[in-house]
């Protein structure tokens, strides 16, 4: 079962995996379940137009309107019946968007949303202080769940995001900085299907939503990889976190809304300096250890470019509410190593960690969604025990 085929420490981590589920249920899920309810992290700012630089013309990502997809094949328009499909037929260009489980609700409340410092993020590919484009979003109206994005368009995006952005481990010539891109996305691919098959349409023509822990012992759960990744994911968004903790305590987290403003700030303060936390698992990841080689500043202007054409690639989703989430997740991932990785260390030279809000959200977000896995993966132990038992 899962806690004992995941015992000891987490791969290139400084905690086990016992102390981080514990830690994760009885202090880190609660508070950012809370968290994340409160107008200052609720509320996204994100560009959902589809401008995919990549395969730009085989029509996919033009598709915004089901009734585009859902015409007959004599009226589709000529371009996408040409062969620009390379290879995807019209069935597989389904398209989600439109579709009640796909759609993303624009419903905002419009006092939700004010400005912080605009600087841009050198992990990401949006220009985050490009604010002409974007929408804001509801968060907790729009779950990752199960949206039905499937087949070669969402293929391709893995495939393009493991095999040119950051190639699959073990292989003998990756050093540890390229092993830990891989583990991240990979941590952040199986927290993805575990929100999928945890929020999952298993009766279509009742609307019956839940859980198909098939779908996730099949996906995750039964490649120990898959789950070790997530968990060292969940640790690295941890470590960045904490290390951001004076800068995060001192943010004002200003909506206008003082009670709901305050309750943010004291879920903050008592999720960074709890002490349970800092006693059991106070360096989650050791960021010291990396870029200490000679090729130490190559690799990591090679690893940016990798991982901002893997933020490129999320204009390339073809389900809206999948594109929101990987935009989402993405830009948390980039957040946490800006706090890491940024020029040199912003603590040692007593220079300043300058976040925007758009990147908090997205790194609380993004910890509360991992965290939410882990809790789950930890309690499917006895499930996980079932299906193979019964196989
Ligand atoms: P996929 O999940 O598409 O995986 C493709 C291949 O990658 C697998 O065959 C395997 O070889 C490898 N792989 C799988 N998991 C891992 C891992 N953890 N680590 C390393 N390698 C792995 N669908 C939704 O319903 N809701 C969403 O919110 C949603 N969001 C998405 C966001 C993004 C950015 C993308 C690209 C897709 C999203 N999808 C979403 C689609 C979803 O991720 C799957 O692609 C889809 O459900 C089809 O799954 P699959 O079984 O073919 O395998």
């Amino acid at each position: 079962s899962c806690p004992q085929r995941y015992s000891g420490m987490v791969e290139d981590c400084c905690c086990d995996y016992e102390t981080v589920d514990r830690l994760n249920e009885e202090v880190l899920y609660p508070s950012l379940q809370d968290l994340v309810k409160t107008p200052f992290f609720r509320y996204f700012k994100v560009k959902l137009g589809c401008d995919c630089p990549f395969w730009p013309d085989d029509g996919m990502c033009f598709l915004r309107d089901c009734s585009v997809c859902e015409c007959p094949e004599s009226e589709f328009p000529k371009a996408f019946r040409t062969p620009f499909y390379r290879g995807l037929s019209s069935d597989d260009l389904q398209c989600q968007e439109g579709k009640p489980q796909a759609a993303v609700d624009r419903t905002l409340d419009s006092k939700a949303f004010r400005g912080w410092t605009e600087t841009d993020n050198p992990w990401t590919n949006d220009d985050e202080t490009d604010n002409a484009e974007m929408t804001y979003v509801n968060l907790q109206l729009n779950p990752e769940r199960y949206t039905g994005y499937s087949g070669p368009s969402a293929r391709r995006i893995w495939d393009a995001i493991y095999s040119e952005n950051c190639p699959k481990y073990p292989s003998e010539e990756l050093c540890q900085e390229e092993r830990v891109l891989y583990k991240l996305i990979s941590g952040l691919h199986s927290s993805i299907s575990i929100h999928i098959a945890d929020a999952y349409l298993l009766d279509k023509s009742k609307n019956l939503w839940g859980r198909n822990t098939t779908l996730m012992y099949d996906r995750v759960l039964r490649y120990p990889d898959r789950v070790r990744n997530l968990y060292f994911t969940y640790l690295f968004v941890l470590r960045a976190v904490m290390k951001a903790a004076d800068y995060l305590e001192q943010a004002e987290y200003d909506t206008g809304n003082p009670t709901e403003d305050l309750k943010a700030h004291s879920l903050m303060r008592q999720l960074l300096y709890n002490s349970k936390l800092q006693a059991a698992c106070p360096l989650p990841f050791d960021e010291a250890k990396l870029w200490k080689g000679q090729r130490g500043p190559e690799l990591k202007q090679k690893i940016q470019e990798q991982f901002r054409n893997i933020s490129a690639l999320m204009d390339c989703v073809g389900c809206e509410k999948c594109r929101l989430w990987g935009k989402l997740q993405v830009l948390g991932l980039g957040t946490a190593l800006k706090i890491l990785f940024s020029d040199d260390g912003w603590d040692h030279l007593g220079q300043t960690l300058q976040l925007q809000r758009n990147e908090v959200i997205a790194l609380m977000n993004l910890l509360n969604r991992l965290s939410e896995s882990v809790k789950l993966v930890h309690e499917m132990g006895p499930e996980v025990e079932m299906i193979t038992e019964g196989q």
